[in-house]
């Protein structure tokens, strides 16, 4: 067995822990199945949108200056705009994060006067101060003389009928976070989201609707997009990048609306027709192949992590049996110490930056101190694994991604061996 030989000898993983994780493993590979009929079904689509488009070689080169007719921006935009099944897209790098494309889309979109109501509950930390409901940063929307409004989440589902009766006629666009976030519910599924879309239209049908996608993509055989949203915003160094792309955001959706944020991403007029991609188009759509697959090794590594957590008495969210919607899986320690040996062990399992320690730090844009794990080779990528854990009550590590399966195997043994350092875990394996 060199595998159980390296891990043990080289790794440093005892005999209890390595059995421990393989009999987890066992029960979890029942719900393998299903990750992989979904990967098989995207991986298809993803290709497809690519032949479909003639993407060819000539679209990896790139450029100089305005970028005017950069045949690989745009055939990368008409790419994630059929994978989508929307009208248009835009992708760039100049996108700088997650948070940077969902304030393009709110800003593009919403003008002085408009309202805009999150449905799902309280949103992102980050997305708090973009809104104005944190802080007072310069060019925060409230600035901006826009509205917001939230409606909680009810059982863990949209509460469709309290949105309906928010709604009045300032109500320009509906926002949806499909992901966890820093809270601890499982994410939206797509039929919730579905659901929810379908009865609010049945009052408005023109409203705008708005998904969070991030971490969401390629989970399910359909997005958000596939079952109503006009708009679906997402980070390239998640999910649809596939560990691959260096970096970017997209968003995909209605022509009219992609034709606005494009117009706030450059200037009313150029538009789309402008913006260099400075070679990226390769790792992006190289990324975007990969990305079917990468998410479906992330969501059975998440179900080992919670497997082998929930097993020894923690509350995980979700639970192995429900059906996932992102690929984080939440942990809760109650116990701040704990928290740290966990991130520390993931940190330790990195294939980069492994001799190296976290520790909470302010994060701009987070209320709280964080700390967060991750030795990757995209910096602050979190499709490759990662953890990260804000350091408050009830103490919970988000676990998230792993671009292949068994580095997050590594990952759940070896944090498992640090937290023999409490007696309470020890005595239970
Ligand atoms: C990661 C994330 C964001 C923000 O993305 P960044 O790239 O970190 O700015 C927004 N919403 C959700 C739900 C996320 O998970």
């Amino acid at each position: 067995m060199l595998t159980e030989e390296i891990l043990c000898k080289q790794f440093g993983i005892s005999k209890t822990v390595y059995n421990y994780v393989i009999n987890i493993e066992k029960e979890i590979k029942k719900n393998f199945e299903k990750i992989d009929r979904v990967r098989e079904y995207n991986q298809y689509k993803v290709i497809k949108a690519m032949q479909e488009h003639r993407l060819d070689f000539t679209n990896f080169y790139w450029n100089t200056g305005y970028g005017y007719d950069d045949t690989g921006r745009e055939k990368v935009e008409k790419i994630f705009a059929s994978v989508f099944n929307t009208e248009d897209a835009l992708v760039r790098p100049s996108i700088a994060s997650g948070t940077h494309a969902l304030y393009l889309t709110l800003s593009g979109i919403l003008q002085h006067g408009d309202e805009v109501i999150s449905i799902s509950g309280r949103p992102y930390d980050t997305m708090l101060t973009v809104l104005g409901e944190q802080g007072n940063e310069p060019g925060n929307l409230k600035e901006a003389g826009i509205v917001y409004k939230e409606v909680p989440l009810y059982n863990n589902d949209i509460d469709w009928e309290s949105a309906i009766k928010e709604i009045t006629l300032k109500t320009k666009l509906l926002m949806i976070q499909r992901s966890t976030g820093y809270s601890f519910r499982p994410a939206l599924t797509i039929e919730k989201i579905r659901n929810a879309i379908e009865k609010i239209r049945e009052v408005y049908p023109n409203i705008y609707i708005m998904v969070d996608n991030c971490y969401g993509e390629f989970i399910n055989e359909y997005e958000p997009s596939d079952v109503g949203a006009d708009l679906v915003v997402g980070s390239l160094i998640k999910n649809p990048g596939g560990g691959i792309a260096l970096s970017g955001g997209y968003v995909a959706g209605k022509k009219v609306l992609i034709d606005r944020i494009a117009n706030r991403l450059t200037a009313p007029g150029v538009g789309k027709e402008v913006g260099l991609t400075f070679g990226t188009t390769r790792n992006t759509l190289q990324g975007l192949f990969f990305a079917p697959h990468v998410v479906s090794e992330a969501l059975k590594g998440a179900l080992l992590f919670g497997g082998v957590y929930n097993s020894l008495g923690f509350e995980i969210t979700p639970t192995l049996d429900e059906e996932r919607s992102d690929t984080i899986q939440a942990i809760k320690f109650n116990n701040e110490d704990m928290v740290i040996k966990i991130c520390e062990a993931i940190q330790a399992a990195s294939p980069v930056d492994s001799h190296v320690s976290p520790i909470p730090w302010e994060m701009p844009g987070y209320t709280n101190k964080v700390i967060m794990a991750a030795g990757a080779f995209v910096s602050g990528s979190s499709i490759e694994l990662s953890a990260d854990a804000p350091i408050r009550e009830p103490y919970t590590v988000y676990i998230q991604g792993g671009l292949f399966y068994d580095h997050v195997k590594l990952g759940v043994m070896l944090s498992l061996e640090k937290m023999m350092d409490f007696e309470e875990i020890k005595n239970k394996l």
